[in-house]
């Protein structure tokens, strides 16, 4: 297989692929495919409830949060959270530090006309995630939104071991994360936090689940919703309302248990920061290449980098560096449209070999054109 730089959908481990074909023919002796089974019967009721059962015991799930399989991917919870959690005129508070952060925040306008920012990272070109210091809270918010990893621009909140650092925030309001790019990347405290989501496509299975964490005191809506909009009503028909993405969900339970079959977050997140320091060391190596991140916020999933672009005709050697990157067999590692260049993205399952492989790549790429 080619070696798969996608920042989404991303790369899945080869053992659950494998598992899926075989489940999609038939599954537990059922004579009946996972895809084609009903979402209420006695074969789904066990993979849904493995697939909690798994990913409470990845990150040690306190009891008072529920474990929600929701749709509409990452993207909707920009109008989810909001709705549920937000009075007519509340106020939240937003750390835009990336360009997805960014698209939570302007969405947030649709319910009310008080919240603010309380870091812009476009002042700064998004090349870091803020000091406790840099961020300015106003009024007290009910809650505060924060992205973990920004998967755009490669940089990730953190310590200088790639632990997951969180900002300090005003007493009493709930920390909401978007973790679409490193959840279970790393060990993480849930109950540091009122709720975490991700969609499932980069870092725990396929698109077509948002895995949502909350806490349960935030279920009840702080207003008048529709049925499907509310966590309450997914929390309580345990995410099947109505039919819900059961291949999906599947899919996260096979990729819970594959990171426990690893030796769990820690083992994943060792296995990170091999991964991205043979990326980053090459990067650091040569004043040939321009990572984007500054060094404190560095990503271990999204590593974002250019030709420097103090040589000639730069731009058009990163066309050539993903032009015959791909002939050597390392694929989508084009930059996203706003930031151009190269990113790779190196989720949990990418394996260790595709960073090797990179490394050697841009030594030789440097030796040929520099
Ligand atoms: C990919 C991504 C999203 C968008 O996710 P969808 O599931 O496509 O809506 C949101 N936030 C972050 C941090 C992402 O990486």
């Amino acid at each position: 297989r080619t070696y798969n730089f996608s920042a989404g959908p991303g790369v899945l481990p080869e053992p659950v692929i494998r598992q899926a074909q075989s489940d999609l023919w038939d599954i537990m002796g059922s004579g009946i495919g996972i895809a084609e089974q009903s979402h209420r019967g006695k074969v789904f009721d066990k993979v849904l409830a493995d697939a909690e059962a798994a990913c409470r015991k990845v990150a040690n799930i306190p009891a008072n949060y529920k474990v929600l399989f929701l749709t509409g991917g990452a993207t909707s919870q920009n109008f989810m959270v909001p709705a549920n959690l937000l009075p007519d005129d509340g106020v939240a508070a937003f750390l835009t530090s990336g360009y997805w952060a960014e698209k939570t925040w302007e969405e947030s306008k649709f319910y009310s006309s008080k919240c603010y920012e309380a870091w812009d990272g476009r002042t700064v070109k998004h090349a870091y995630c803020p000091s406790d210091a840099e961020i300015k809270w106003g009024a007290k918010p009910v809650y505060v939104h924060m992205c973990s990893n920004n998967t755009i621009y490669g940089t990730q909140w953190r310590h200088a071991d790639g632990s997951d650092r969180l900002p300090k925030i005003p007493d009493g309001s709930a920390l909401v994360c978007d973790a679409s790019s490193d959840i279970y990347s790393r060990p993480i405290d849930i109950s540091k936090y009122g709720m975490i989501y991700a969609g499932a496509q980069k870092n725990i299975g396929i698109a077509g689940t948002t895995l949502a964490i909350i806490r349960e005191d935030l279920l009840k809506p702080a207003r008048k919703l529709p049925t499907m909009l509310r966590y309450e009503t997914h929390a309580k028909d345990q995410s099947r309302h109505n039919t819900p993405p059961a291949f999906a969900i599947y899919m996260s339970g096979l990729v819970f248990q594959w990171i426990l079959d690893q030796g769990g977050l820690a083992a994943m997140h060792k296995r990170n920061l091999e991964k991205a320091k043979i990326i980053y060391d090459a990067l650091d190596a040569s004043k040939f290449w321009k990572p984007h991140a500054r060094p404190d916020s560095r990503s271990l999933m999204n590593i974002t980098f250019k030709v420097n672009p103090e040589i000639k005709n730069a731009e058009a050697l990163d066309e050539q560096f993903i032009k015959e990157a791909l002939k050597n067999g390392m694929d989508q590692l084009k930059g996203h449209r706003s930031t151009g260049g190269m990113r790779a993205s190196v989720y949990n399952a990418f394996p260790i070999e595709g960073c090797r492989a990179l490394a050697q790549f841009m030594k030789e790429f440097e030796k040929k054109n520099g």
